[in-house]
């Protein structure tokens, strides 16, 4: 099965959305007016060429978000707290073409969440099934919606997406709703970064690919658990928290491939298929012993 991983430009976030402090709304307002910039960092979206239909999961952003006025000038997010730059060579329907598929031959749009750069590329897609968890839609719509950061109204006319709902026992350490017939892409509820968030998972073989959208920006995130700077505004810190260590919990059970959206590393991470390494037991007894001894 061939995985690919596509970029659709760039995006720069405030440091303090890639690495959050304080809490509640003071953590929203230190991201906001945050001086660090991250330096131009991939928008991904990924294909996954399976035996039932092409998968592709999330859109990535459209060229014409690098236009003026296609941002609410009024919202503190967008004025203050935003970068993007997207060529249309770069949207997500030439680059399947570039690939040699045709966004007509899609299947299914899984999308981990409905931020622009996420779902800017959903006109592509116009004969696919789109799957968003039923929170996330709810939270994304309407004036609402506007103001935690999404863009309902640029969303195209035509986008009435199939709704997941996730029961008991299918949270971020459980098994999801399986999308395939064979049971191997499967759906799973990862809210934080947005309260209806979710990640996909692919069973390759012995170890999972696991795309997972903003759940943390990084690798290195992931496995300090640092909780991003946005989060208050999602599902709040602490369950963005929960929803780390669940997926730490997944990758120590079953090796895993860790591809966030924004992770410079994730595409050669995907080619090299390589996986999360946390720090043993023994690695943390290590530097527990080595702050003992700097301390005496
Ligand atoms: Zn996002």
């Amino acid at each position: 099965m061939r995985v690919h991983a596509i970029q659709t430009g760039t995006v720069q976030v405030h440091e303090r959305q890639r690495s959050g402090e304080g809490s509640g709304l003071l953590r929203f307002a230190r991201t906001l007016l945050d001086p660090e910039w991250s330096e131009p960092l991939p928008i991904y979206a990924w294909v996954i060429e399976h035996p039932e239909g092409i998968i592709v999961i999330d859109t990535g952003e459209t060229a014409r978000a690098a236009r003026s006025g296609y941002f609410p000038r009024w919202h503190p997010y967008f004025r203050l707290a935003l970068r993007e730059q997207v060529e249309p060579g770069e949207e997500i329907g030439p680059r399947l073409s570039g690939l040699g598929l045709s966004s007509d031959d899609v299947r299914w749009v899984v999308m981990t969440h409905l931020h622009t750069d996420h779902a800017g590329g959903l006109h592509h897609f116009p004969r696919a099934e789109v799957l968003v968890s039923r929170k996330e839609h709810e939270v994304a719509r309407g004036f609402a919606g506007t103001l935690r950061g999404y863009l309902p109204h640029r969303w195209p006319t035509w986008f009435e997406p199939t709704l997941i709902d996730f029961g008991d026992g299918m949270g971020p350490s459980g098994e999801g709703v399986a999308l395939t017939r064979a049971g191997d892409v499967r759906i799973l509820p990862t809210p934080g970064h947005t309260a209806g968030h979710v990640s996909v998972s692919l069973d390759e073989g012995p170890r999972t690919l696991f795309f997972a959208g903003d759940t943390s920006y990084t690798e290195a995130n992931l496995v300090s658990g640092t909780v991003d700077g946005v989060a208050s505004m999602g599902a709040g810190e602490d369950v963005a928290a929960a929803t780390l260590r669940a997926i730490r919990t997944r990758t120590a059970e079953r090796p895993m491939v860790y591809l966030p959206s924004h992770d410079p590393e994730a595409a050669r991470r995907l080619a090299e298929r390589r996986v999360v390494a946390l720090p043993t037991t023994r690695d943390a007894e290590g530097d527990a012993a080595r702050a003992t001894s700097l301390r005496s």
